[in-house]
């Protein structure tokens, strides 16, 4: 048995959600994979994407571009987000990346570097994050045009807030920028496909989504993740655990004690909340999450369990992700490196 937690990764679940998202519109669906595809792995997930029929895939630096042109071979459009930085032109003509421009900057250096090689722009449309602002693009959309550019896209930043005024807000400016232009466009993540057609133009690509979390509320579970019971023990009432001794027995106790912390991800905040599952039955954290390891109160189980789940179709990222006050994305992309990844399906 392994000492470190295992982290199953259904890449049918995968490619169901792909296609359920893909069904909700009549255009292309991408992929996003960047971050590792969310901290799965972007070379198994990527592979098994584009078996399904992924066409184009976009990542967040040329670096991820690199890896994922070895996934996935020469067919596959790689479109990178930070678009084109010093240093980033052998690897963006090497690998036949196609780098979002976000800057006039960004758009003089790839126009001089890379004369003729694919490049989108990314607009910013209210977010303030990346992508040319309405001013800087009247200024330089003539010389973009020109140039022929394969994709024009942007981001929504309130995109799974569907009543947010921010949405139409960002739709009225991306359509005053790129109406008319005949440049195929791009604008909505996972979020912004759920908020209807007027958002999906010619491309929707979404991330979160396909990993099984929210908006997507229809997304099935990919991930479960599983921890080896390293240690058990019994405590007499009044007997401590861990860092802190906020835990006391106060029965006749058994602790059981997993692989597994905020080393691999395991937000040490999320503790109190949280429950680890033998089979279908609960077990909460006791005391603190270290580093390496969490106890387990299994006084109710009645048996040692060998393994325990912290993560799966029982308590999804969504509901870590509450537990911790933070977002599904952070659980995913935090999960560790020490972790097995077993694929299944796919
Ligand atoms: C991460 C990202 C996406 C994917 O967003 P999800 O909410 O995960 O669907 C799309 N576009 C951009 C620019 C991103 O940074």
């Amino acid at each position: 048995m392994s000492s470190t937690g295992k982290l199953t990764i259904d890449l049918d679940a995968l490619v169901a959600n792909w296609r359920a998202l893909d069904a909700m519109t009549n255009v292309e669906t991408a992929a996003v994979v960047k971050a590792d595809a969310y901290g799965l792995g972007m070379d198994r997930v990527a592979r098994a994407l584009a078996r399904a029929g992924v066409r184009t895939f976009f990542v967040a630096v040329p670096k991820e571009g690199v890896a994922l042109r070895q996934s996935v071979g020469p067919k596959p459009e790689i479109h990178v987000f930070s678009g084109h930085m010093a240093g980033d032109t052998d690897m963006i003509s090497d690998l036949n990346l196609t780098p979002m421009l976000n800057s006039t900057d960004q758009l003089i250096r790839h126009l001089e570097a890379l004369p003729g090689h694919p490049f989108g722009i990314q607009l910013d449309s209210g977010m303030n994050r990346l992508g040319m602002e309405p001013a800087e693009w009247a200024a330089v959309r003539d010389t973009v045009l020109a140039a022929n550019p394969v994709l024009l896209i942007s981001h929504l930043a309130c995109a799974d807030e569907p009543d947010h005024p921010m949405n139409a807000q960002q739709l009225a400016a991306f359509r005053d920028m790129t109406d008319g232009t005949g440049v195929p466009r791009c604008f909505a993540q996972t979020g912004g496909m759920l908020l209807g057609a007027d958002y999906h133009f010619d491309m929707c690509r979404p991330g979160i989504g396909l990993y099984g979390g929210l908006p997507f509320s229809g997304a099935q579970p990919v991930v479960t993740l599983d921890l080896p019971v390293i240690q058990t023990r019994h405590l007499d009432p009044g007997e401590t655990v861990g860092y802190g001794n906020t835990f006391t027995a106060t029965r006749e106790t058994r602790i059981a004690t997993v692989s597994s912390g905020y080393g691999d991800g395991i937000h040490r905040i999320m503790g109190p909340k949280t429950v680890l599952y033998a089979e279908d039955t609960p077990c909460p954290v006791a005391g603190r999450i270290s580093m390496d390891s969490i106890s387990v109160d299994i006084t109710d189980l009645g048996y040692d369990p060998k393994w325990l789940r912290i993560l799966g179709a029982e308590q999804t990222i969504d509901d870590l992700a509450d537990n911790a006050g933070t977002i599904g994305y952070e659980i995913l992309t935090a999960m560790g490196a020490r972790y097995d990844r077993l694929y299944i399906g796919g």
